[in-house]
């Protein structure tokens, strides 16, 4: 179980463990809803710490700051998953924990999680452990070229991934190196679209969950998402049933993004699960009576769940870093010259080339009308470097 089942009221104070951008997001909701929010984040200028009343600055895995985040919070959550399963269990010692250190232990960990799916009858793309450069090598040969070879933990936007479509390429992939544990050898799915859906499920089971949106990644970093997806409602179905009864299976309490391939005949394939607010969900702040973020904060404080209904066509188009350094955003007004266009930007502090730094939402009469809003207003978007006699 997942701790008392008394709600934590406007008032109570939210921890949360990660002050990048969901780290921020999420607090920035529990403030409009009149929470506390204390953040535990190593850097001074996290995005998150600067919308926080508390700011713990340590490492996220460090067991004695997670226990002093927890002691200054009536509930702990986690708005990254780089964090030790210790940790987690340290703060449980003292407060709720939502999700709980049993859902953070089976996604956080690549070979944990395919177990997790396995057990579970969820299809995903096939695969094999690899822990040495011969294991590499036969588990390619087995699964067939092209593969994706992946570090087995805390990889994000593509990062620690390796791409084998030739045996020339196994030395790079061999590079990623064993020293975490053995790496995950997966097939290359040729899939027609990427998918995404995230559902919520309360602390007494409840669930609700958000329309498909599809996705579309830029060498493994998240690019675009329209909602909803264009797919038959049979498979629209299908894929929002399955992330439910992830949810359910891992005894869930907050949000869940689940990422998809979906292959020619409409079979669907999970990739990848992340219990926390996702990526591929910021349009549900734009687009839906309760955002994900408000969602998840519901869920984790024993709060009925809001509607997850899609109340117009809407699409994201995530903005990437393209200089080095502190920069600014020009060309603002232009973008959002078009009233259906969002503007919403994580404060970091420095940039760097496709640094997620940010993202323009739109809504529109389709999903590609949304789409092509949200492109249009970025291409009118440019960094500028903030030349350091301005810096504050
Ligand atoms: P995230 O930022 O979502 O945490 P990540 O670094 O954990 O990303 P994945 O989701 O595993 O990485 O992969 C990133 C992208 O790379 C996928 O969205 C997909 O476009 C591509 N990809 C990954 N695995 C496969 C695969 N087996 N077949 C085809 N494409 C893949
Ligand atoms: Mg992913």
């Amino acid at each position: 179980m997942s701790g008392g089942t008394a709600p934590l009221l406007p008032g109570a104070t939210i921890g949360i463990v990660g002050g990048g951008q969901l780290g921020r997001m999420l607090a920035l909701d529990a403030r409009r809803v009149g929470y506390g929010v204390a953040v535990l984040d190593p850097s001074p200028l996290a995005p998150g710490a600067q919308v926080a009343d508390v700011h713990v600055t340590a490492p996220f895995d460090d067991p004695e700051a997670i226990r002093a985040l927890a002691t200054r919070a009536d509930v702990v959550t986690f708005a990254v998953e780089r964090i030790s399963v210790e940790g987690a269990r340290a703060a449980e010692a003292l407060r709720p924990v939502r999700p709980s250190s049993v859902t953070l232990a089976a996604c956080q960990h690549r070979l944990r999680e395919k177990a997790f799916l396995y057990e579970h009858g969820v299809p995903a793309p096939p695969w094999r452990e690899a822990g040495s450069p011969a294991a590499l090598e036969a588990a390619v040969r087995l699964l067939g070229m092209p593969c994706i070879v992946k570090i087995p933990f805390f990889g994000y936007d593509g990062r620690g991934q390796a791409r084998v479509s030739s045996p020339s390429d196994l030395n790079d992939a061999a590079a990623l190196g064993f020293e975490r544990g053995p790496l995950v050898v997966e097939r290359h799915i040729p899939f027609v679209m990427e998918l995404a859906v995230v559902a919520a499920r309360g602390l007494n089971g409840e669930r609700r969950t958000y329309p498909v949106v599809r996705t579309v990644h830029d060498e493994g970093i998240l690019a675009e998402v329209s909602a909803p997806a264009a797919l038959p409602d049979r498979v629209a179905e299908r894929v929002r049933s399955l992330a439910e009864s992830i949810a359910t299976a891992l005894d869930l309490v907050g949000v869940l993004a689940v990422e998809m391939f979906l292959l020619e005949r409409g079979e669907i394939l999970v990739n990848e699960l992340a219990p926390r607010p996702h990526n591929s969900g910021h349009y549900t702040i734009n687009a839906c009576p309760t955002s994900q973020f408000q969602q998840h904060l519901r869920a984790i404080c024993g709060l009925p769940l809001g509607s997850t209904d899609l109340l117009r066509p809407a699409a994201m188009v995530n903005l990437l870093g393209t200089l080095r350094g502190p920069a600014r955003l020009a060309g603002v007004e232009e973008a959002l010259a078009d009233p259906a266009v969002s503007l919403h930007l994580y404060g970091k502090a420095e940039a760097w080339p496709r640094r997620t730094l940010g993202y323009i939402t739109a809504l529109g009469a389709t999903p590609e009308d949304a789409l092509e809003r949200a492109r249009r207003a970025t291409a009118s978007l440019r960094w500028e470097p903030v030349s350091e006699s301005v810096r504050p």
